[in-house]
This record gives structure tokens, sequence and C-alpha cells, in this order.
């Protein structure tokens, strides 16, 4: 049997753990699995699948501490963000305990127009892909709505951080995980017997999956990039403790969140004030070194290959300015593992490709601007759009310039996420996807309506209706008996 063997990113010699590769035979046997189930789970009450999902967070929050330093481990993630990660999982899993049985309750209307019954109905088998940044929360996003709607799930988390996921799923009912690359990534999306498809990661692949689920007319959810703008207007004022979130908006897990803050526009009058504020508040938060060092606070990138791709965007960040930022923690050996050095660069054009790309990894382009409607313009440039963040003393103000941008989330006064909320419906417009996670909306992904309708006209003792009448049009002809014959015209 193949195995994945996952290597420390920040000491590549050590090797974390090692999970088998699902060949396409075994993913068709999970989902089969999964199908076998799924008429158990879906018909229990949802206050017996909600209890069974409570036990699921308990177990995982009780496991906290051991959890914690396998992500770091596995994903390069200081361990204070990977703790944040699977705790912010149990607040969202408990979350969706709290909210699933009024939003799944079946609506009945009995009145005048009829009698008209509206359930929210599982889909079936939910097929889930997820990338390695965010490996639990980005998970548990669809575990939890889709097992509370009585969904079964078979989730392929990705092979350069399946250690942690594959333990937290563990404690959960209705779920199987099975661990491999594209291939078996492929091998659930196109699958027969899965009714959604829930993914989140890069263009590339997301473009393949939306094809092959659209194949089998597989429903999807697509969490996709962003290339996410920060917005300060001309009257900001950021104390340092904002000065220090904004920083770790950009260069948290090392720059490689979705909605990290890429791309920094200033007031042309205000950068040079605005470049010393943050690069002296980076040099107060921004410790690089081993994850599992209480001091760090931006670990290794991922991979020899991002680290590589990251250094080639600054690299040609030609004609502009690349800072150094932050500091090393003591003893801290960059060649240890896939250790990058963030920077902040100034003085790029909106084409530079560091500017013009999703970055995904710690530098970010510092760019000025001179209107208002000439940054809204700039900001909105491009295919995606996943978040942006508007920073502006006057919070009408800042609002206004929000509503306009082409963003399905807009932070106002932060970004990334401190500006997050488990009731705030999250995901992008454009090329970064379609479909919501987080609030009532993120529940409703996983459900179908059904309806059962008795239309009044045919209750016992109704008028009853011309055949081929739509009811309640404005030309309807009056109501006739049932059984009646139209009369020749
Ligand atoms: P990726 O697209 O390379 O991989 C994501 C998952 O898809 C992995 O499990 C991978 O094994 C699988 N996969 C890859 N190719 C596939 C294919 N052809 N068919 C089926 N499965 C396939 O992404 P990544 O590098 O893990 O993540 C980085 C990207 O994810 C960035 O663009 C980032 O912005 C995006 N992201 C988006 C969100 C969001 O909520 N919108 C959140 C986190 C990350």
């Amino acid at each position: 049997m193949d195995l994945i063997s996952r290597e420390n990113p920040a000491r590549v010699a050590e090797i974390v753990g090692s999970v088998p590769v699902t060949d396409p035979a075994a993913v068709d046997a999970a989902v089969r699995r999964a199908d076998d189930a799924f008429r158990g789970w879906s018909g229990l009450p949802v206050a017996e699948r909600v209890a069974a999902l409570r036990r699921g967070a308990d177990t995982v929050a009780a496991r906290l501490e051991e959890l914690a330093p396998l992500l770091a481990r596995e994903s390069g993630k200081p361990l204070a963000d990977s703790r944040g990660e699977i705790g912010f999982a149990v607040a969202f899993l408990r979350w969706v305990c709290d909210e699933a049985p009024a939003v799944l309750a079946a609506t009945e209307i009995d009145d005048d127009a009829g009698r008209l019954v509206v359930r929210r109905k599982p889909y079936g088998v939910v097929g889930c892909v997820t990338p390695w940044n965010a490996p639990v929360i980005l998970a548990m996003l669809k575990l939890g709505p889709a097992l509370a709607a009585g969904n079964t799930v078979v989730l392929k988390p990705s092979p350069l951080a399946p250690l942690t996921i594959t333990e937290v799923a563990a404690a959960l009912p209705a779920v199987q995980v099975i661990h491999g690359g594209a291939e078996t990534g492929r091998a659930l999306a196109g699958h027969p017997l899965v009714r959604k498809v829930a993914f989140t990661g890069g263009d590339a692949a997301g473009r393949e999956i939306a094809a092959t689920a659209g194949a089998m007319i597989t429903p999807a959810v697509l969490e996709l990039g962003g290339n996410d703008p920060a917005v300060f207007l001309p009257d900001f004022a950021l104390s340092d403790a904002d000065y220090e979130r904004l920083v770790m908006a950009s260069f948290a897990t090392a720059g490689q969140v979705c909605m990290a803050a890429k791309r920094l526009y200033v007031p042309r009058a205000r950068t040079a004030e605005f470049t010393e504020a943050y690069l002296a508040a980076a040099e107060r938060v921004l410790v690089v070194g081993d994850p599992l060092d209480p001091e760090v606070t931006m670990g290794p990138v991922i991979s020899a290959a991002a680290a590589a791709r990251i250094g080639a965007l600054v690299a040609g960040a030609t004609g502009g300015t690349a800072t150094p930022l932050g500091r090393s923690a003591p003893g801290h050996d960059p060649a240890s593992g896939y250790f990058v050095t963030p920077y902040l660069v100034t003085g790029l054009d909106d084409h530079a490709p560091l500017v013009a790309q999703e970055q995904f990894g710690p530098a970010v382009p510092l760019l000025a601007y001179d209107t208002e409607e000439e940054v809204l313009v700039r900001a909105d440039a491009g295919e995606l759009g996943l978040a942006a963040s508007v920073w502006s003393a006057d919070e009408e103000r800042a609002f206004a310039l929000a509503g306009r941008l082409g963003a399905g989330f807009v932070f106002v006064n932060t970004h990334n996420r401190t500006g997050m909320s488990l009731r705030a419906p999250f995901g992008g417009v454009k090329r970064s996807g379609y479909g919501r996670e987080y609030g009532k909306e993120g529940l409703l992904e996983y459900v179908q309506s059904a309806v059962v309708h008795a239309p009044a006209a045919f209750r016992p003792g109704g008028p009853g209706m011309a055949p081929g009448a739509y009811p309640g049009g404005v030309h309807d002809e009056p109501p006739r008996a049932a059984g009646a014959v139209r009369p020749p015209p």
C-alpha cells in the first residue's frame, strides 16, 4: 500500500506521520459505505444528530493540547495559531449544533391558498476536498453543516496536512476520511453516488472539480483563492495595535491564507508615515522560527515548491523595493526547513505579478493611490473577489466604500481572521468561487428544499380550477367545479 509521509516543513528531516493512499477502488467502497449509512443517519431526528456532533466537539476540545502540536508540526503553523484553529473549529461545530434545528426545520402553511410543507432535505453523500493551509477549520466548515443536516460525508484532505484532520474527523459520526492527491479527489468528485461536492482550494483544481462534478450534474460549493485589497481611506487612524493586527492580517500562516490582506492601498500623501509605522509594528510582532517555539508568530511555508514560487515572485518584483520584515527567533536556522523571509514591497505598479496574482505567501505590496474612485477601480481589478477591507476613522465612510467593492466579504478596520463571524456568510464573487460557508447560508448549502403541496382548489370541498390554468394568474378563468368540461369556443 502506498503511503503519504508528511515531513515537518520547519525541520524537513523529521517525518511527522503518514497515511495510506486511497486508490480509486477504495474510494468507490468508501462512497458506497457512506451511501449505505445515509438512510440511517438522515432518519435520525435532528436533535439526535446534533447531540452526537456535540459529543464530537467535546472530544476534540478535550484533545486540543495534544492535537495543536501535531497541526503545528505538519503544517508549519505556529502553536498558538494551531490551537486557535482547532478551538475555532470546535466553536463553529457547537454553533452549528445551536443553529441547525431552527434553520433545518420544515415550514408548514395551511391557509386559504392551500397546504404547503417545505422540508429541508439532505443531499446524500457529500464529497469534501480540502486544502492544507487551515486543514481543520476548512474541513469543519463542511462537516458540521453537512452532518447536522443528515448527509454522510467522505472527506479527502490535502496530502500536505492530512494528520490532524484525520484525528478530528474520527471524533465525528457518519464521516470517512480518504487520502491522496488529485487522483483521489477526482475519483471522489466524479463518483455517481456523491450528491454534493464541497471544495476549498486553488483555481486549477477548482476548475477541474467543477467540471468533474458538472459532468455528473452534481452541485458544488467552490471556495477558491483571493487577492484581497486592504484600502486605507485618507482619514485612516491606526494605533500601534491596529498596525500589529494589520501585519498579522498579511503574515499569519506565512501569508498562506485565502483572505489574507494581499495588497495594501495607501493614500499617496500618507505612505511614508504608514510605512514607518508598519515596519515598526512588524519588528514587534513578526517573529520567524520553529512553530513549536511559543515566541514564534510566523513559521515556514508548506513546501519547497511554495518557497521557490514565492521567492520568484519577490525576485521578479523589478522596479520595487523589498524590505525584509520582523526578526528571527533566537537560535532559528532558516536552512532547516521551508523558510521564506517576509517582505513589504513598495514602488510596484498594479501589473507586477506580486500585485496582480494571489501570492499566497509572506510578501505584501504597498501601493499608493490618489482618489477614492481610482482606488475602487484598482482594488476591484482582476478575476478574484474573495474578501477586502476598508480602514477609516469614519465608519459610515468605510461602510459606503465597502458596499461598492466587488468582494464577497468586506472587513471594516480589520482584515483576515479577526474580522470573521460565525454568523456571517463567507465566500467569493467572480472567480473566487460560489456557494457560502458560515452563517445560515453555510448550513443551507447542505440541504435541498422538497415540497408537498395540496392547492386549496383541490382540497375537500375546494372549487377546482380550469385544466391548464395558472394559479393566482391575473387572467385566471373563474373557478369551475371539478370534472366540468369546458364548452366549445
Ligand atoms: P489545491 O487546489 O492545490 O488543493 C486543494 C485540494 O484539492 C487538495 O486536497 C488537493 O489534493 C486536491 N486536488 C488538487 N487537484 C485536484 C484535482 N484536479 N481534482 C480533485 N482534487 C484535487 O490548493 P492548496 O494549494 O491546497 O490551497 C491553496 C489555495 O486554496 C489558494 O488559492 C487559497 O486561496 C485557496 N483557499 C481558499 C479558501 C476559501 O475559503 N476561499 C480557503 C483556503 C484556501
